[in-house]
Parts: structure tokens; C-alpha cells; sequence
């Protein structure tokens, strides 16, 4: 247990921990989930962190994410983790799994790229050409992509 003491035991759903301090509400987004849906969530941000100095925790009650959406994290998320909780316990626990392309997740920085075009919508993809740190390259422009900007281009 020890620090998971700091959130609230929740009887189903998804505790996902190792977050960037500061980084639960873009994480949030990434996974969609806002105000307006149903399910309880909570944050707990800035915790103290023995591997990374501090970090953000959050816990979102009956709902289990899958993988794939914990892969949507490995922009901002890489060491992220979920467990999976059932019945007060933890039922499955899951890493980011960093994949060779990211697919919907965020769109090319340069404006000028193909896939701003709205004639033929196009999914957005990018090519993970390295893993740590991430680095990404267009799919459809060949460009390298600013880690920075491309936090304000999540979909
Ligand atoms: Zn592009």
C-alpha cells in the first residue's frame, strides 16, 4: 500500500499512477474524460516520488481502461501505469506499451501538412522514431514534431 494510501480505496474501476507532476489534466484529456461524463474521478497531484521526485495519481471509478488507451499516454505518459480495480482489489495491472506509430492522438504541428487539409480527412499518424526521450516524425509530412507544441495539438 504505503502511498496508494493517498487515494481513497475505490471499489471498481482505474488507478492510473507514475502521471509527470503537473500533467493529470492534459492526461485527462488525452483520455477524454471531462466533467460531463458520469463516472466519479479524482486527482491526486504532486505526490512525493521516490523514481521520478514527484508525480500525479488519478482514479477514475467504474471504468476499466483498455491498453489502448493507455498507449495514447506515452506522449506525456511514458512511464505511466494503470491497475485495474475489482472488488476493492487489484484485478490487472497494465504498462504504457510504447508502440511504433500513434494513431489519433495528436495532429502534425505544421500547419501547412497534408492532414489539415478537411477535403479528405485523413487519421493523423505519427511514427515514433525514438522512445526515450519520445520523438515523433509525421507519417504524411516527413517532419519531426516539437515535443512541446504538440501537447496543445492532442485530440
Ligand atoms: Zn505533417
Amino acid at each position: 500500500m504505503g502511498e496508494m494510501r493517498r487515494v481513497t480505496a475505490i471499489c471498481n474501476g482505474s488507478v492510473i499512477d507514475h502521471i509527470p507532476a503537473g500533467t493529470a489534466l492534459k492526461v485527462l484529456r488525452m483520455l477524454r474524460i471531462s466533467g460531463h461524463r458520469a463516472n466519479p474521478v479524482s486527482l491526486v497531484m504532486n505526490v512525493p516520488s521516490g523514481k521520478f521526485g514527484a508525480k500525479d495519481i488519478i482514479k477514475v471509478e467504474d471504468r476499466e481502461l483498455t491498453q489502448e488507451e493507455l498507449d495514447r499516454l506515452s506522449i506525456i505518459a511514458p512511464h505511466a501505469s494503470v491497475a485495474i480495480i475489482r472488488n476493492y482489489s487489484v484485478a490487472e495491472k497494465r504498462e504504457v506499451d510504447i508502440q511504433k506509430e500513434l494513431v489519433n492522438v495528436a495532429k502534425c504541428t505544421y500547419s501547412n501538412c497534408i492532414t489539415h487539409g478537411n477535403r479528405e480527412p485523413q487519421p493523423h499518424r505519427m511514427t515514433i522514431i525514438s522512445s526515450d526521450p519520445l520523438q515523433l516524425r509525421c507519417h504524411y509530412c516527413g517532419r519531426p514534431q516539437d515535443m512541446d507544441a504538440i501537447i496543445d495539438n492532442l485530440l
